[in-house]
């Protein structure tokens, strides 16, 4: 089965490609590179789905037919801020913002936010599209909480402020190792593999 990733980021396709082998699944993971690159997507749904879609639908028109197309969309949703920033995550300090001014501007905005007022959690949503457009959506999501002030330096994005429920580190502390078996993405990947092999596809 052949499986193009709806996404610009060369090191998303080697994570699919690690975890489809590791799931024991005989699937050729693409980037869209390989065929002329991701085209230009304007993230405006306001939902992780709806997001997922039009980057999926984007490169099913370029894709060979019989392949299949693969999007994600991720994002944390705070309690204290209504579900922000959401789909707004990657760049909520702005267009070009880096990872720590997006952690500055939230930290900021939780401010005033008491400690029983700072669930939040992690989406990860992925969207397949099969050769004749089928659709299957999965979900992954991981609850934890946020602090006021940044903790370790692993990871990425908002893992410093954020320790998963169960845990008394932040994904900033915690092994890279811990974070990929208790991840919205890790959790999201295993409904998709599960569906993959009640589907027969990749076997
Ligand atoms: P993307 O959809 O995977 O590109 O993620 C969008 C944004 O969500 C990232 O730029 C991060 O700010 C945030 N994010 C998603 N997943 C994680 C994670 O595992 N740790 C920290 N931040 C994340």
């Amino acid at each position: 089965m052949d499986l193009y990733l709806a996404t610009g980021n060369a090191h998303k396709t080697e994570e699919f490609s690690r975890l489809f082998k590791k799931a024991g699944l005989n699937i050729n993971v693409f980037s869209a590179k390989e065929i002329g690159g991701m085209p230009y997507v304007e993230e405006i749904t306001g939902t992780f789905t709806g997001n997922c879609r039009l980057k999926a639908e984007a490169l099913r028109r370029i894709a060979p037919y019989k392949s299949w197309v693969l999007a994600d969309d991720s994002g944390l949703c705070c309690d204290a801020l209504q579900g922000g920033p959401g789909v707004d995550s990657a760049v909520y300090a702005g267009n070009n913002a880096t990872d720590a001014e997006n952690r500055a501007k939230l930290l900021n905005a939780m401010k005033k936010a008491p400690l029983h007022k700072r669930g939040a959690r992690f989406e990860c949503h992925l969207l397949i599209l099969g050769p004749n457009n089928e659709e299957q959506k999965f979900l992954g999501q991981c609850w934890g909480s946020i602090l006021e002030a940044e903790v370790g330096t692993e990871g990425f994005g908002y893992d410093s402020l954020f320790i998963p429920s169960g845990f008394d580190k932040t994904f900033g502390e915690l092994q890279p190792q811990t974070k990929d078996k208790h991840s919205h993405r890790a959790k999201a990947f295993a409904h998709l593999v599960h569906w993959m092999k009640e589907n027969d596809l990749g076997s």
